[in-house]
């Protein structure tokens, strides 16, 4: 980002969306589920693929970083905040399609919008991640997976750019999910659509099934305060959680931020937290477990932007992000 200036990539950025459409110093606290995060420079909301595109080729002129975000469920934004540009898959990217038992969906299309578009049409099979409160991009992405199932299970193709903007269609296969990982998160590739393909089923059940799973997650998770959900990836043969709670971590406060005592598997937001307190509780709760059990926690959650002034997090804390 050597040459980097603001106004050089506003006047990229006028070149593909209207002035309005360029949001400036926007608070990303506003468009993370932790309501944490500085400012970014610029925020786009792109409505096509090609304005995705054009968003790209806008900062790369401009010697630009740029992030693409989804719902920010699984992200912690630092304090100082994103320099460049969000490209952000919302809304405005969202259409979904049904063709018999299959879904195609473009990224920004939240997991909660697919599954009742699957209900309304007797589809089974999505309703594990009807409470993921995240977009169908992030969910490729990430792996998703709630309840026994992961979005591998359902996913038959994901439609993706690479870094030369070409677009690349993936089989299930090539897609290479792992737990919480994918090809798409090791390559940085930017997911533009995905298709899944359900079973038809009973509209009563599915309804039900959705139904009993948004009641075991509100009750065992702390959806009253702002959170990423898991925080720690699942170590291979225990629970995050049950590690953190025997580690006497169940509680523990630095500042804002806390281990949440309805599940200790989630670090929550319950008093104006930065990411630095954040941080501080990854970190204390990482420590206290390997000294007890010897077991690493490994961050589920992705941290960008620490590089722009934080303290960074501790070293096995690793810095990840959609940066290119
Ligand atoms: C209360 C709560 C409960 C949760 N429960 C679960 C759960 O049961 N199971 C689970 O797996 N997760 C869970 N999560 C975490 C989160 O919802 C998922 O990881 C979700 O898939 C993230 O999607 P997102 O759109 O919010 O991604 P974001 O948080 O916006 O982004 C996450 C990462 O994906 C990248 N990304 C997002 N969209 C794209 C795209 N289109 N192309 C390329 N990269 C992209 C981003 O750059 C970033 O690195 C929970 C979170 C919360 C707050």
């Amino acid at each position: 980002m050597g040459d980097y200036s603001k106004a050089t990539l506003r006047k990229a950025l006028l070149e593909v969306f209207e002035e309005s459409e360029i949001l400036e110093d926007e608070p990303m606290s506003l468009y993370t589920t932790f309501e944490i995060g500085g400012m970014t420079d610029f925020m786009v909301e792109p409505t096509s693929a090609r304005q995705i595109v054009q968003a790209i080729e806008a900062a790369r002129k401009a010697d630009s970083p740029y992030w693409v975000l989804g719902c920010g469920s699984n992200v912690l934004v630092s304090d100082a905040g994103l320099r460049g540009l969000v490209i952000h898959l919302g809304e405005r990217f969202s259409a979904i399609e049904v063709d018999g038992v299959r879904i195609t969906a473009q990224a920004g299309a939240t997991n909660k919008a697919i599954a009742n578009i699957a209900l309304e049409n007797s589809l089974a099979g999505y309703e594990f991640a009807s409470g993921i409160p995240g977009s169908v991009g992030g969910a490729a992405f990430m792996n998703a997976g709630a309840y026994e199932e992961e979005f591998k299970g359902v996913a038959t193709n994901v439609t993706c750019l690479d870094s030369s903007l070409n677009v690349l269609e993936l089989t299930n296969e090539e897609a290479q999910w792992g737990y919480r990982s994918s090809r798409m998160a090791r390559e940085g590739l930017i997911v533009l659509s995905v298709s899944i393909e359900l079973h038809k089923g009973k509209q009563t059940d599915i309804a039900a099934k959705m139904a009993d799973l948004k009641d075991r997650r509100e009750s065992k998770q702390p959806l009253e305060h702002p959170s990423a959900g898991s925080t720690f990836k699942r170590p291979v043969g225990y629970f995050a959680g049950k590690l953190i709670d025997d580690a006497g971590m169940r509680g523990h406060r630095c500042g804002g931020a806390c281990v949440s005592t309805k599940h200790a598997g989630f670090v929550v937001n319950d008093l104006n937290a930065t990411a630095r307190d954040v941080c501080r509780v990854i970190e204390d709760v990482q420590g206290a477990v390997e000294e007890q059990f010897g077991v690493k926690l490994e961050p589920e959650v992705r941290m960008i932007g620490f590089e722009f002034g934080d303290e960074p997090p501790a070293h096995d804390c690793k810095v990840h992000g959609h940066r290119h």
